[in-house]
This record gives C-alpha cells, structure tokens and sequence, in this order.
C-alpha cells in the first residue's frame, strides 16, 4: 500500500503506483504479439516435427543466467521465450503425436486459461469467486451426468489426474477409518500415479498390491478376490481397490461390473481411474465399455487429454461428495469469513489446494462453443482411427498386433513373416524402427512392455488427427521394418 497522502490526489498527478505497471496500450500490444504467435505455431503445426528436443548441455549455455537486474523490453522477452525455449518440446498437439498421452487444446480452452489468469480467479472459496465457483459445480455436474452418477454426486478439478488419484485416496483412506496398516489394490497395469499416491498416503510399498491381469491386460477379478482376503488375513487394511478404464499401456478397461460387486461385498473403495479414456463415456462404445462405472465411489477424468483442453485439467468425480469434503474440510480461523453455509461450495474444502487456478472454464467455453455433439465426434473418430489401425495391422504381413485397439491405443510390433527373429532380435529391431520412426519426423511414437515384450504403441487421440497421418506411420514402420530385418 501507498502513503495515505497519495490516496487523496487525483489520479493524474499521482506517481506511478508501480514499476511493474505496463500501459493499457503496451499491454494490447503485447497481448496481440502473443496470440499472433500462439496461432502462427498452430498454422505451422503440420509442418513441424512432432518432437524437438535437445541435450542439457545444449540448453545450459543458451539458457542459463542470473536474473537481470534491469528490465528488458517485454516484447523481446517473449520473442525469446518464444524462439528458444518454448519450441524445445514434443508437440503434444501435432496430429502425428501418438507417443504416451496426446493433448491436443481447443481454442476457447486456450483461451479460457488467459481469462482465467487475467482475471487472476482465486477458486478455492465461494467468498473468493462466486460465479466461478458456480460454474465448477455445473461442469462437474456434466461430469457427473455423464458417468451417470446420481445427484449425490460432486467433484472438482485438479491438476491432473495423478492429482485426482491422490484426492481419491485420501478419501477412501478417511472413509476406512484411518487404519494403521492400509493397503491399496491395483491392477498391474494401473499407472504409475496411483502407486505414488498410495505411497503419499502412507500405505507401505509391500502393501501397495499389483493384481495380475489377464491376456486382454484387464484384470483378473478372481485374484482380485484373493488378494483382497490374503492382505486381511496379513493384518492389511485394504481401504481402495483401483479399476482401469483405460489402462494407459493398451486401453484396456477392467470389468467394472464385476469389480463393483466384489468392493461392496467386502465394502472396500472403489476407485475408477478413467483419466486418458473418462471422455469416452460420451461416445455411446464409451457407454457400453464402461457399465458399471457408475458404481464407483470415485472416478479420475482428465479433460486434458480426451476432452481437448490445455494442461491442467484433471478431475474427481466421488459417488458421494460428503465423504470428500469429509476428508478435506478444515475450518481454519482465518478463513472463517468463508463460511457461507452448505449451499456455497469452498473447492478449497474437497482436495488439497487451497490457491486454485478456475481450470473448470476451459471446459465450459470450449463445450459452449462447440456443443457436445462435436465433442462426442472427436472422440468417437479417436476410436475409428485406432479400430482402422488394427485392421491395417492384422492384415500386414510385417505387423503382429500386440493388443488389439481399445479406446483409441493400439500395441504391436514389426515382425516379419518368415524371418526367423528370436526375441531379442525382435526387441533390437523395433527398437531401431522407432528410433527411425521419429529421427526421420514421421511421428512421435512410444513403446512400451506387454508381460515382458516390447511393443510399439500408437494411441491416437488427437481431433485433428486424420486416416492419412495414421496410415503413413504404419507404411512407414512396415516400410523400417523390413529394411531393417533385411541389412541384419
Ligand atoms: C495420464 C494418466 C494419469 C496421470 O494423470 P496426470 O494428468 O498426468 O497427472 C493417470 N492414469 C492414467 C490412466 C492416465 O492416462
């Protein structure tokens, strides 16, 4: 705060408030520059490479520096940005990245986190962003009317999914009572995230249980079963059992109905991570693939990757809402203010941020603007691509599918007919074919292990991806192939 002599001027002959002030006009200016470059990336996207990366010895000496003392122009600031650092990157949104998760932004998400940060929303308190906090209860109660949750339903967003996955487990932890010796069941397919969230609960590494899964990667619900009555007669407390829908290394989606069953038997959490493939429920394959979903008590989504929108946009989705702001809600002194009563919604109160960035409106504009149906689409053309992919896959007579093509991932590998490779062969081979794959910039493409064996990994989600783009990557990896098996 300034001197209170200076609040009684008029505002023309006070000082200027701030060295960190820019005038409305140089602000437009850069604003302008700034879009202009965001959508001159955009327009050359095609005409990239998907992937730029580069060495740290490389980077260090372009990029390192103490921070200048005096400012520099801001538009130069942002060339640079804009030039050396932020094109060292894999283009997660070009139609050839096929690589881990895509994510490819609709604009008005885009432009959604400007507004967001322009308007500087603090989305943690209903005090602190009414009209926001409004509409994190409408999108999430999309959400919810998509997994066809009932009204006892709610959620928020997070970071991501790895942050939902930890949300969730907190509250399944609290709705166990807190034992002493928890432990969590998962597939031996689930992500990584849940076993870092598990460990950040305080579950102990030997009880963070992987359940085999079956030859389709689901999991095998009788072992399942087993495992859960062993960990109780090991005096473990297992207060979550983690479902895929979606594994991330092939699609594959465990059988929820079954996994539903089995947890309110035994009256253990279930927990659904559906963060890559949530959006399909949109689709009516999605529906089908996904009953049961609803039976969940908590469900992972990242509207970062299937929903179109820019990083960060994970969320949770828990059955009964109460029991996560039951594992949240503190009610702090300073904060008493805040309390407007069960009708206005802290989010601060159902996760672990309490500074939230209002990541709720991406969604919101982008489906305003495009409507549902365009949505559905997208995703649903995910899918098509990937079923096309395995029918080119299974008709090659250099390609051997891996796992067939589930909810826009297909795995498989180069393996010649009639050339007699080992295994170990076999690895070295596609190994050097993805290597190529992406030194020559055809694609971004990732592997990845099926119970042991490499496989190479296409996971197609991107809007904007199209039969060609897909078509020539699988030419081109036969095309590697087979050079490759024959210079051996
Ligand atoms: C991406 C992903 C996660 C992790 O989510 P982040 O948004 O990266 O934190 C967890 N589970 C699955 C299945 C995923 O695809």
């Amino acid at each position: 705060m300034r001197a209170s002599t200076e609040d009684e001027s008029t505002p023309d002959d006070r000082e200027p408030a701030s060295d960190l002030q820019l005038t409305p006009d140089v602000m437009l200016e850069l604003a302008r520059s700034a879009s202009e470059m965001v959508v001159g990336r955009l327009r050359a996207l095609r005409s990239e490479r998907p992937w730029r990366g580069a060495s740290r010895a490389e980077l260090e000496p372009l990029l390192r520096e103490p921070p200048p003392e005096e400012g520099r122009p801001a538009l130069e600031v942002m060339q640079r940005a804009v030039r050396d650092v932020l094109p060292v990157a894999a283009r997660v949104d070009h139609p050839r990245f096929f690589a881990f998760v895509p994510s490819s932004a609709t604009w008005p998400g885009v432009l959604a986190e400007y507004l967001a940060a322009g308007f500087n929303t603090f989305q943690g308190t209903w005090l602190g962003s009414g009209g926001p906090s409004q509409l994190e209860l409408v999108v999430t109660d999309w959400f919810r009317q998509w997994l066809g949750y009932p009204e006892s339903a709610g959620g928020l967003f997070t970071s991501g999914g790895s942050a939902a996955s930890l949300d969730a487990l907190v509250a399944a932890r609290e709705h166990a009572g807190a034992p002493d010796r928890p432990a969590v069941l998962m597939s031996d397919q689930s992500h990584s995230a849940l076993e870092r969230a598990a460990r950040i609960v305080g579950v102990r590494p030997e009880a963070i249980l992987k359940v085999p899964s079956d030859a389709r990667f689901r999991i095998r619900v009788d072992e399942l079963e087993r495992m859960l009555s062993r960990a109780r007669r090991d005096g473990l407390s297992p207060i979550a059992v983690c479902a895929n829908a979606g594994a991330t290394n092939t699609g594959a989606v465990d059988p929820l109905d079954e996994m539903a069953d089995l947890c309110a038997r035994e009256g253990v959490w279930l927990h659904v991570d559906a963060a890559y493939g949530g959006f399909a429920v949109i689709t009516e394959r999605g529906r089908e693939l996904f009953r049961g979903i609803d039976r969940a008590d908590s469900v992972t989504l990242d509207a970062h990757k299937w929903l179109f929108q820019p990083f960060e946009a994970g969320s949770l989705m828990v059955r009964d809402v109460r029991r996560l702001e039951a594992a949240f809600g503190v009610r702090p002194e300073y904060l008493q203010d805040a309390d407007l009563g069960m009708e206005q919604v802290n989010f601060g109160d159902r996760g672990l941020q309490l500074s939230r960035s209002f990541r709720a409106l991406k969604v919101w504009m982008s489906v305003q603007t495009f409507g549902v149906a365009a949505f559905r689409r997208a995703v649903g053309r995910g899918i098509e691509l990937a079923d096309r992919a395995g029918e080119h896959v299974r008709a090659s007579e250099v390609l051997e599918m891996l796992s067939p093509p589930s909810l826009g991932v297909v795995c498989f590998r180069v393996r010649p007919e009639g050339a007699g490779l080992s295994e170990a062969d076999l690895e070295r081979l596609n190994a050097a074919v993805q290597e190529r794959v992406i030194a020559e910039g055809v694609a971004m493409m990732s592997s990845t292990r099926l119970k042991g064996t490499y496989a190479l990994r296409l996971c197609i989600l991107n809007h904007q991806t199209t039969w060609a783009d897909v078509r020539e990557t699988l030419e081109a990896i036969e095309r590697f192939g087979l050079e490759a098996a024959a210079t051996r």
